[in-house]
């Protein structure tokens, strides 16, 4: 058995001493299965860390008998950190990790039952695509059509159901063998048999390539546990506690997993020791999970692991958690509402000793420039005027994309933010070229990788030396490498060429040598290879400025490999190159208890998990969040739901919501409604600093008053249906809300930022989005609608067939259900195209257009300037 450092044991009092009822006796339960099921901000996180705790103290267990999982790195580090001030250093050393990371632990231990060598690569997703593209360009696919994205997804969805590619190869394309060569799919009669190929060469390419992909790291181990009973023993030894957080968000492959790890399912059973509780049989489970906020099904997710756990797991006890320590009695009020919408949900009802707190604030901007700075000047005004720090606020979006506008607004305002997510720093291009040679030198097999930097930098050796090398490599059977070691043997070649591929051999040689030689000092390994390779020359000598940071960012490489040597005790270039490999966007979050100074921005599902006092959550309008995917289908509607149930709860005292009556999309300008979301808020939480957008109120025939706040609801029912007004008269918001501190800001922010945006849109196009208000009707909140604000205007708009057909649309009037995948057309700017996806969304119907040379573009089909030929 395994020798541990010493443990601080807990008394009872001391881990339940300031827990409810219910949490305390999720803490102390003794049984094989325990669902901890509970609203948001209920302290289930808190209450797992407990539990390991009592574990341990309480139970007896050694620390190696516990495994834990948390949904990303930066959740495991915190729960270890936790867990060092409850029981000491010894936490430590615990298996508490993501299923990614635990799953990479088990494959390198135990891979080589699977055929996994020592220094296997795992491919990140941009790895993946790449060579998904490199097998569908030889099989002769059309990639535009079949992206390798969409591909990829394919065969991630395949490995998340643990449905493996034999079995799709046997009854989509039985004849087809991995590995064969010169094989062309010109024809397919369908498009499984397409996916089918691509998965089981995929596969077979990964294989030779000594490489796994992230699905890999789950479905492989799963693989390991059922194939192989002595290391399925060994676990099923090992940790007698497995304990998982955020289990709404586990996909079939996780949940699988967990049986297995647990040996839930198996026959043997373990030898009883008496350290632990003198149990036998299978580990004892326990997860933690909220269905409400299941948020994951992109990714494969599965809500029914927590709804079917009582079914799943003999004998599980549920304990909910049900009294919130987070929020404001407001924000969950607002949080309840808005999820009740959801259908065939067991309802919860959270509460709070909290209080009521302050009302919800509402503001609703003329553009996503405006609403930006809008939330930039409250930002300012908190800090200055009410001593908020900016650490403790955060700004949260449904997109990426929408960050772009709250970050110039924030640099105008010169308000200090950090960015989570976005394109994070192992993704860059010149951070994944170094990646490429450290993986190269570590797992030669990986042809994806060495492919990567075979003319990286420039040495001439160009896609033709390329295809030389691995024409040879397939006649062979082998391996880029092998080929490539082998290459004196290809006839023919021309001597340029053989110079270039002799050097490039002896490079990595001589890089692979000094690595053998300091294999535990990887950041030495990283600075070899950026002077040895060229890398660095190649950036240092350029004059682009991008080249400048791109050679900071390497720096930047070289410093963190450091930073993990020192803190490993038993470092390595494999581990270090781990450590990359499954870093995720919230790893970029400062420590809890650190204060960045910084005003937090990231997307919602980002935020998971994570509270903040004060948030704001922007883009509420309908297409943006909801997603505009998401409109027509209510399951996608539902989960979108649930992500805004997300986003409320991780407010502690305010939140704030925000939309944009314009927003570009596509480079277009598009009206955009309110989001439904906001009207499943009950009305009397929210104080509405700005109710309608200047552009909406001039379409009702409210154009010159800037006044906002107090209008009566008559006032809305009552004005002429379309008024006039100029554009722009709307722009003085926030003038006297915002006090002293809108001045630093106010000068640099654009004031009317509506007008020039609104321009393109021309005076009568905001009727167009009274149609809208008609489409919006029908995706369940019609009868919300008109009994609050933001249905006030589409009350008397509400029926398209009331209003003049030119009012209602500033269309080109073209109709989605006349376009197919083969048409061609014509556009204003890009010129002849072919259409290769139509995707009928009503009113967002989106067709997507390759123009050759110009690229392939989404274009939203009712403003694009196209003609059909
Ligand atoms: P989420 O659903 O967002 O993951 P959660 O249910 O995991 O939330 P925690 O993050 O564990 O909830 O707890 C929410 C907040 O409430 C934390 O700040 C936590 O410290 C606090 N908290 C939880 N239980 C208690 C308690 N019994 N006494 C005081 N504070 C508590
Ligand atoms: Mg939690």
């Amino acid at each position: 058995m395994e020798q541990e450092p010493e443990l601080i044991a807990r008394t009872a009092d001391e881990l339940v001493g300031d827990l409810n009822k219910q949490q305390s006796e999720a803490v102390q339960y003794r049984g094989a299965a325990l669902l901890i099921g509970a609203g948001a901000g209920s302290g289930k996180t808190r209450v797992l860390t407990r539990r390991i705790a009592w574990i341990l103290s309480q139970f007896g267990a050694w620390p190696s008998q516990i495994l834990a999982i948390t949904f990303t790195n930066k959740a495991a580090a915190e729960m270890r950190e936790r867990l060092t001030a409850l029981i000491g250093p010894v936490a430590q050393r615990m298996w508490v990790s993501t299923f990614h990371s635990a799953c990479v632990r088990i494959l390198r231990r135990d891979g080589k039952a699977l055929g996994l060598k020592s220094g296997f690569s795992i491919y990140d997703s941009a790895d993946s695509e790449r060579l998904v593209k490199i097998i569908a360009t030889e099989f002769n696919v059309d990639v535009k059509r079949y992206t390798p994205r969409s591909i990829l997804g394919r065969i991630s969805d395949y490995k998340n159901q643990l449905i493996g590619w034999r079995v799709q190869l046997a009854a989509y394309a039985p004849d087809f063998k991995p590995g064969s060569r010169n094989y062309r799919i010109s024809k397919f009669d369908n498009v499984e048999e397409l996916y089918a190929i691509i998965y089981a060469e995929y596969e077979h390419r990964l294989a030779m390539a000594n490489a796994v992909d992230f699905d890999d790291l789950i479905v492989r181990t799963v693989e390991l546990l059922r194939d192989h009973p002595d290391v399925a023993e060994y676990y099923h030894h090992k940790f007698r506690y497995i304990l998982v957080d955020e289990y709404q968000d586990t996909n079939h492959a996780q949940y699988v997993l967990v049986r297995e790890l647990g040996g839930v399912d198996s026959s043997e059973a373990p030898q009883p020791t008496a350290v632990a509780a003198g149990r036998q049989g299978p580990a004892w489970i326990t997860v933690v999970g909220d269905s409400d906020q299941s948020i994951y099904a992109f990714r494969g997710a599965d809500i029914r692991n927590i709804q079917d756990f009582e079914q799943d797991f003999p004998d599980a006890k549920t304990i909910l958690l049900e009294q919130n320590y987070r929020s404001t009695q407001t924000i969950l009020d607002a949080a309840n509402a808005v999820i009740a919408h959801n259908e065939g949900r067991k309802p919860k009802k959270l509460w709070t000793a909290v209080g009521k707190g302050e009302p919800i604030v509402g503001y609703a901007a003329d553009n996503a420039q405006q609403e930006a700075v809008w939330v930039a000047s409250e930002i300012a005004r908190l800090h200055a005027e009410e001593g908020i720090a900016y650490s403790d606020m955060a700004i949260m979006y449904r997109a990426n994309a929408q960050s772009r506008s709250l970050e110039e607004a924030l640099i105008n305002a010169g308000l200090p933010y950090q960015l989570i997510g976005g394109t994070k720093f192992y993704e860059r291009r010149e951070v994944k070229d170094a990646l490429a040679y450290l993986q190269a030198i570590l797992n030669p097999a990986d042809d994806v990788n060495l492919r990567r930097i075979l003319n990286v930098p420039k040495r001439g050796l160009g896609a033709r030396a390329e295809a030389i090398v691995l024409e040879y490599a397939r006649e062979r059977g082998s391996s880029f490498f092998d080929a490539l070691m082998h290459m004196e043997q290809i006839e023919g070649m021309p001597t340029r060429t053989a110079k270039g591929l002799a050097a490039f051999r002896d490079l990595m040689a001589s890089l692979s040598a000094f690595a053998r030689a300091n294999i535990n000092k990887p950041s030495e390994i990283v600075a070899e290879v950026l002077s040895k390779s060229g890398l660095l020359e190649e950036l240092q000598k350029s004059v682009d400025p991008q080249d400048q940071s791109r050679v900071e960012n390497l720096s930047q490489l070289q410093s963190t490999a450091a930073e993990y040597e020192q803190k490993t005790p038993d470092a390595t270039l494999g581990g270090f190159l781990e450590t990359t490999a499954l870093v995720a966007d919230s790893d970029q979050l400062p420590d809890e208890n650190e204060d960045s100074g910084k005003v937090t921005m990231m997307t919602l599902h980002t935020a998971k998990g994570l509270e903040y006092p004060v948030v704001f959550l922007t883009g509420l309008e309908q297409g943006t969040f909801p997603h505009s995917r998401s409109l027509e289908d209510t399951s996608e509607l539902a989960e979108e739901r649930r992500l805004a149930y997300v986003g409320i709860t991780r407010a502690k005292r305010r939140l704030y919501v925000t939309r944009a009556a314009v927003r570009a999309q596509w480079g277009q300008a598009n009206d955009m409604l309110p989001s439904q979301f906001l009207d499943e808020i009950p009305d009397e939480l929210i104080d509405w600093k700005r109710r309608e957008a200047g552009s909406e109120r001039m379409r009702a025939g409210w154009g010159g008053d800037d006044e906002f706040g107090g209008w009566e609801e008559d006032d809305f029912l009552s004005g002429p249906v379309f008024g006039g007004g100029s554009y722009g008269s709307g722009s003085s918001y926030g003038s006297g809300r915002s006090g002293s501190a809108s001045g630093g800001w106010g000068s640099a922010a654009p004031r009317s930022g509506s007008s020039s945006r609104g321009s393109s849109y021309g005076s009568g196009s905001g009727y167009g989005s009274s149609s809208r208000y008609g489409s919006y009707g029908r995706h369940g909140s019609g009868s919300a609608s008109s009994s609050n604000r933001s249905g006030k205007v589409s009350t008397r708009h509400v029926s398209p067939k009331s209003a003049p057909a030119s009012a209602l649309h500033k269309d080109n009037g073209l109709n989605i259900a006349d376009f197919a995948v083969g048409d061609h057309i014509t556009h204003d700017q890009y010129g002849l195209g072919k259409v290769v996806e139509v995707q009928d969304k009503g009113r967002n119907s989106v067709i997507t257009v390759d123009f050759g040379t110009d690229g392939v573009k989404r274009l939203m089909l009712r403003v694009a300037p196209i003609e059909k030929l």
